[in-house]
């Protein structure tokens, strides 16, 4: 990598950001296309707002998108609007307008994203079509009133360019793709896929279903994709009036394998799958934070039964940050370590963030000097570490004995099963990400919370 650049798109100058009403010449800046959704956005009928602050939201939108952020945050805070963008799962204040301004910058963003500017006391959601750098991205936008006419602003970054559907494509392991091609080629069984909100579920889920081999089974979908467009997978549309079981009578005589479904949220529609699971393979989300989760839900919903028979596996993923290339670290671990971690003693190298300069060294380039790829951060982008619980013979008794969530880890870990934490090991052999990340990761109060300096900085006041 070159040093770092004039006109680099990562590092505009944090002062104009939102400050100036004048265009930054030398930063390209954000493209709005019209709110999603089939709503509008009327630009001329509130000239005044337009004028005031449809460059500082241009400026603040760009200078997120350049530096990978993937939600931004406006809240209002001691009478000023405080910026945040949360880069790779953490969040970086960025500005902090005064007042008046940073309302006329949320009332924008609320315009832009074709909500109801006059209405600040109910929570509304919307979106907008943009183009930064000739990416598309779309911009959910979430406006949620928290007292007297003020407002905080979500927007999540969607980009329409990066689509994972193929497990390489997000580094889904390959002994996890043949369980699930071991689990769907039985024709029966239902995979579940989970996660906290806003960690990739419906992409993981969707990375699941594309582990089945779609030349040797027949693969439908029930889902209701919105936007999305699935590869190798059949849409089949339940006519008017058929419910679950119908469809699934029709669907089998299609001679289906397995079918996507729309993420499980009703007791109905749950114990109508498992009914039919002898005789399909399902694939689908379940709004819960891990596997032991989703099974509590499931036993209360349709019995436990039901779930040791039906349940083949549930499938989650964390988000770590990956380690910048560019700047990482080798080190040789020592044995204790190794064995500490599970890991082969032959192992002879791993990779950590890159040590500060020496303080007292005045001609040192400082940490954000040493790398123009990710500033010093030093990480740069993610990856994911996996779990999948399995319901083996030894784990169906555990469930019906009791189904505790410590029993539960328990006998994964004594099966052999794979764990997110197991997994974020793999992730540091690999040289991906560094034991500290992985430490910072799972124990987000702990000693290494808080996340390695860099940039994004607020801008001097
Ligand atoms: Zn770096």
């Amino acid at each position: 990598m070159a040093g770092p650049q004039k006109n680099s798109p990562k590092k505009p100058d944090p002062k104009s950001v939102p400050d100036s009403q004048e265009q930054e010449p030398d930063v390209e800046q954000v493209l709005f296309q019209g709110p999603l959704f089939d709503r509008e956005c009327n630009l001329k009928a509130n000239a005044k707002l337009v004028q005031v602050a449809l460059i500082p939201v241009k400026q603040m939108i760009s200078d997120a998108l350049s530096r990978r952020a993937h939600t931004i945050l406006l809240e209002p805070r001691e009478g000023r609007v405080a910026i945040r963008f949360v880069i790779d799962g953490v969040a970086y204040p960025s500005a902090a307008v005064p007042g008046q301004k940073g309302a006329a910058m949320v009332q924008m963003i609320k315009l832009l994203a074709g909500l109801d500017i006059n209405d600040r006391s109910t929570a509304q959601s919307g979106g907008m079509k943009t183009e930064y750098e000739k990416i598309p991205y779309h911009l959910m936008v979430d406006s949620i009133p928290v007292g007297g006419k003020a407002e905080k602003i979500r927007i999540k970054v969607d980009n329409r360019k990066i689509v994972r559907q193929k497990p390489q494509e997000i580094g889904f392991p390959e002994h996890l793709k043949s369980k699930i091609r071991h689990y769907t080629a039985e024709r029966s069984g239902v995979i579940l896929i989970c996660g906290p909100p806003d960690t990739g579920v419906t992409t993981l889920a969707t990375v699941v279903l594309h582990c089945v081999d779609p030349y040797l089974f027949s693969v439908f979908n029930l889902a209701d994709l919105n936007v999305r467009e699935l590869i190798n997978v059949a849409e089949f549309k339940p006519e008017a009036g058929h419910d679950l079981e119908f469809t699934f009578e029709r669907i089998i005589r299609r001679e289906a394998d397995v079918i996507y479904m729309n993420p499980l949220t009703s007791p109905q529609d749950t114990q109508t799958i498992f009914q039919f699971a002898d005789r399909l393979s399902y694939v689908a989300e379940i709004s819960a934070n891990n596997p032991a989760e989703a099974i509590r839900k499931l036993i209360e919903w349709i019995g436990v039964d039901e779930v040791v028979k039906g349940l083949r596996c549930v499938v989650t993923q964390k988000l770590i940050r990956k380690l910048c290339d560019d700047c990482k670290q080798a080190f040789r671990p020592n044995p204790v370590l190794l064995k500490k971690l599970g890991l082969p003693p032959e192992t002879s190298v791993l990779y950590r963030a890159p040590l500060p300069p020496p303080p007292d060294d005045p001609k040192a380039q400082t940490i954000e000097e040493m790398c123009a790829d990710c500033d010093g951060v030093p990480y740069h982008g993610r990856v994911a570490a996996f779990e999948m619980f399995e319901m083996t013979d030894s784990m169906k008794e555990v469930i019906v004995n009791g189904a505790s969530p410590e029993a539960i880890r328990r006998q994964m870990i004594a099966d052999g099963q794979t764990t997110l934490q197991k997994d974020a090991i793999r992730l540091v052999a690999q040289g991906q990400t560094s034991l500290e990340e992985v430490q910072r990761t799972f124990n987000p109060g702990g000693p290494n919370k808080k996340p390695a300096t860099g940039r994004p900085k607020p801008p001097a006041k």
